[in-house]
C-alpha cells in the first residue's frame, strides 16, 4: 500500500456497519455542550479502547482544539463549543497519528517512548515508526 492510499483510507470515514470482528472499531467520542465549555463524556472510554495514555490524547486534543481543559474522572472538559463532529474527527486524526500502523493499517499497536522520541510499535507485523511530537 502506498503513501497516498493510507491518506485516503486514513481521511475516510469511520464505517456505520462492521462486517467482520477483527475490524477495528473505535467508539464514537460522545459530546455535551453546555454554556461556553463541550464535556466529551466517555473521554477514558475511547483512549482504553485505542490503548492509549488519556493524558496523551488529550495534550492532543487541546493542542488540536486550540483551548485548555482538564481531566475529570471518566470525561474531558474543555473551554469552547465543539460539535461532535468536529472532536470524532480530530480522533480520526489522532488515529491516524498514533494508533494505525503506516505499514499494515493495523491498530494493534504500542506507542513507546525513548530517549525523549515517541514510536509506534506495531504488534502484527513489527514495523516501527516515529510518531510526531504532540
Ligand atoms: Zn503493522
Amino acid at each position: 500500500m502506498d503513501y497516498i492510499e493510507l491518506l485516503k483510507r486514513g481521511l475516510k470515514k469511520v464505517p456505520e456497519k462492521i462486517d467482520t470482528k477483527e475490524r477495528f472499531e473505535m467508539p464514537r467520542m460522545r459530546v455535551q455542550i453546555a454554556g461556553s465549555r463541550t464535556t466529551m463524556t466517555n473521554f477514558s472510554e475511547v483512549s482504553a479502547a485505542l490503548r492509549r495514555d488519556p493524558k496523551h490524547m488529550m495534550k492532543f486534543m487541546l493542542k488540536e482544539l486550540a483551548t485548555k481543559g482538564s481531566l475529570s474522572g471518566t470525561r474531558l472538559e474543555v473551554q469552547g463549543n465543539f460539535s461532535e463532529d468536529m472532536v470524532n474527527r480530530k480522533m480520526e486524526l489522532y488515529v491516524k497519528n498514533y494508533v494505525a500502523c503506516p505499514e499494515c493499517g493495523k491498530h494493534d499497536t504500542k506507542l513507546i517512548k525513548e530517549r525523549g522520541f515517541a514510536f509506534i510499535k506495531c504488534e502484527v507485523c513489527g514495523a516501527r515508526h516515529t510518531a510526531a511530537k504532540v
